[in-house]
């Protein structure tokens, strides 16, 4: 689960995340979408304890996350988190990217991590290029071992920062397949995208945010067909 309250970052004078209160309970599939600037990658990293936050409460899974002294062992225990850009490491093979974390992370054995990794590698359908540097397959199949390589650490939660956004279409629906085969196994997923017809078969909930604050949340039936409020209506108009 996840539980935010009254979250509160400033970067200098400016406050980015104005009392942002959630909560997500697990296997809840939640969906943030809402302009450029709004706050909405900065929430998702403070879930991931990548980002600092000045105010409100944080819990992941009941461990509370203080804005300064962070326990990101603990959270990346149970959070994994997928970028836009894939942060591959690209000296080592895609086997080797896949290892790396749960052999330091998880004290996982060579031999666990590489079943881990293959069983992972597999599950995201690239076996065949297990022994490949990550610049040797396309943006859409380093996207899905960067998702791979998340499993392998095996999170409770995954959070996904618009993980398409750098894709062509066709890369964009390999990679949507993933995220959709990760939603029916019951996963806690909370993904920033602007992926709309995802969001409509995926999501349990629907998060607008703007300015920094959470603006609209409902399910994604009420949430595309009845928007509340004037800014939710005038940005679904800009991407739909
Ligand atoms: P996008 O859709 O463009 O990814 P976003 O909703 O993810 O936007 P954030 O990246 O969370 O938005 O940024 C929110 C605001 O905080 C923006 O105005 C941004 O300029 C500001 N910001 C983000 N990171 C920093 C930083 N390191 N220093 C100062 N300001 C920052
Ligand atoms: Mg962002």
């Amino acid at each position: 689960a996840i539980d935010v309250r009254a979250l509160q970052k400033h970067y200098g004078s400016f406050q980015v995340l104005k009392d942002v209160t959630l909560s997500i309970a697990p296997g809840r599939r939640v969906v943030i979408c809402g302009p450029s600037g709004s706050g909405k990658s900065t929430l998702i990293r403070c879930m991931n304890g990548l980002e600092r936050f000045d105010g409100g409460e944080l819990h992941i899974n009941g461990l509370a996350i203080n804005g300064k002294a962070r326990r990101l062992d603990l959270i990346r225990r149970d959070v994994g988190m997928v970028f836009q850009h894939f942060n591959l490491f690209p000296h080592v093979s895609i086997l080797e990217n896949l290892m790396i974390a749960p052999m330091k992370v998880r004290g996982k054995s060579k031999a666990e991590a590489e079943s881990l990794a293959r069983f992972y590698l597999e599950r995201v359908k690239l076996s065949a290029h297990a022994d490949k540097r990550p610049l040797a397959i396309s943006g859409g199949q380093q996207q899905r071992v960067a998702i791979a390589r998340a499993l392998c650490m095996e999170p409770r939660i995954m959070l996904f920062d618009e993980p398409t956004s750098a894709l062509d279409p066709e890369m964009t629906r390999e990679v949507l397949d993933v995220m959709v085969g990760l939603a029916g196994d019951g996963m806690t997923m909370v993904c920033v995208t602007h992926e709309m017809g995802f969001a409509r078969s995926v999501a349990d909930e629907v998060i607008f945010m703007d300015a920094g604050r959470i603006v609209e949340r409902n399910v994604p039936d009420v949430f595309f067909q009845a928007p509340a409020h004037d800014r939710t209506r005038a940005f679904l108009q800009q991407i739909i």
